[in-house]
């Protein structure tokens, strides 16, 4: 393992902070490492891996795939690709569907989409409005969305026409919005901001403001879709539509693909204005369509919400044992779990234990495990987050 370390620091880049393992294998919600050690697996790849590991149907679909044509360009029609908008299109309240690689890429077209909207209203309707502590990407454009100090400083000067407002407080969205706005972003949940979750009042107070100034709203799902949190989307939990929204991570249950959905009237993106070489190839579109028949068809939603509601119910459980827990809160199968101490020493403790949890921020764990996870494997989960806290 050493000599591996070694090689991979000399090779690549150090952008991230990595544990002692090397998964070489995964299946079902288990995950191995190169001791075939098991690891129970509550990170799920960042909620990407929404059918966990070689689900029969997804890998058999995707081998078939490969052997008829994984790429091709944009330049020709292929079936999975409009199979899988038909699904997306079909399953919200939008009407047209822009796809990518990524969430970050997935914003990008948002934050295009957005100013030519504004453009088409008033040269000077440019400005976007974010919320502090969320993440919306690392580009140029979702990162100036990015309402976080720590992740801009270094790459400044951002791009023009950014600004932010304090999240859950329509004070301070109305301080910044005005007649220039062209969108606001958010998270229904900030993710990586620390599981924190809008206030159901609030969403449709910003829907109300975004409607008196001729604003999108723009929702960021791309770590809260999929079913995550137990509806295909999260903002429908909220009684709120907006106008545009983005998807990535658990759209392609493991496969790199984004994608931007957005009502006719907004679809003002023509030939030429954006694109991508790789965008909705068929091969990770083929990935998008089983996932969402899995979760639409086979109706993997209903069971995400009743794993759910028994994940909430057992971690507020859990909170009423451990001193050490703060807060627990969340939506579905996207919980948070604040400690009054970091969650780093946990993080790696749960890792020696035999299970993989995500952090967010200096004080929070997150868990965002497969969307196929059982009632006995959360239980596992909780043994060993009792265990480990306990310990600690
Ligand atoms: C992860 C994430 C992104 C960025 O997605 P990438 O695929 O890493 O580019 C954007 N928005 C939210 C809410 C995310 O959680």
């Amino acid at each position: 393992m050493k000599h591996y370390m070694d090689e991979s620091n000399q090779y690549i880049m150090n952008t991230y902070g990595r544990f002692e393992i090397e998964i070489q294998k995964g299946e079902g919600c288990y995950l191995y490492d190169q001791n075939d050690k098991g690891y129970l697996d509550l990170c799920a790849g960042i909620a990407v891996n929404t059918l966990g590991y070689n689900h029969a149907r997804l890998s058999q679909e995707l081998k078939s795939q490969i052997e008829h044509i994984m790429h091709t360009s944009n330049y020709y029609y292929t079936r999975p690709q409009v199979e899988a908008a038909k699904l997306l299109v079909e399953h919200s309240p939008f009407d047209k569907v822009f796809f990518c690689n990524s969430g970050t890429e997935a914003n990008e077209a948002a934050i295009k989409l957005a100013r030519k909207h504004g453009k088409s209203i008033d040269q000077e309707k440019y400005q976007i409005i974010s919320m502090h502590n969320s993440f919306h990407g690392r580009s140029y454009g979702s990162l100036s969305a990015t309402g976080q100090e720590k992740y801009q400083s270094a790459f400044t000067p951002i791009v023009p026409g950014f600004d932010y407002a304090k999240f859950n407080d329509i004070e301070s969205l109305k301080g910044v919005v005005s007649h220039k706005t062209c969108a606001v972003i958010l998270e229904v949940i900030q993710g990586e901001g620390g599981v924190q979750v809008a206030d159901y009042h609030y969403m449709k107070q910003v829907r109300k403001l975004c409607d008196e100034h001729q604003a999108l709203l723009i929702i960021d799902e791309v770590q809260t879709g999929m079913g995550r949190c137990g509806s295909l989307f999260a903002f429908s939990q909220f009684s709120i539509v907006p106008d545009v929204v983005t998807l990535a991570k658990g759209l392609g249950g493991g496969l790199p693909i984004g994608a931007m959905l957005c009502k006719e009237e907004f679809a003002v993106l023509g030939r030429g204005d954006h694109g991508t070489t790789f965008g909705g190839n068929p091969l990770v579109t083929t990935a998008a369509k089983v996932v969402l028949e899995e979760l639409i068809k086979k109706d993997l939603i209903a069971q995400v919400q009743l794993v759910g509601a028994y994940l909430e119910n057992q971690l507020s459980m859990l909170e009423v044992e451990c001193p050490m827990i703060k807060e627990v809160r969340g939506k579905g199968l996207m919980q948070g779990i604040e400690l009054k101490c970091p969650a780093q020493p946990i993080i790696a403790k749960c890792l020696e234990e035999g299970m993989l949890v995500v952090g967010a921020g200096e004080y929070v764990i997150r868990l965002l495990p497969p969307l196929i996870i059982t009632i006995p494997e959360i239980d596992k989960a909780i043994q060993i987050l009792e265990k480990v806290m306990g310990e600690v």
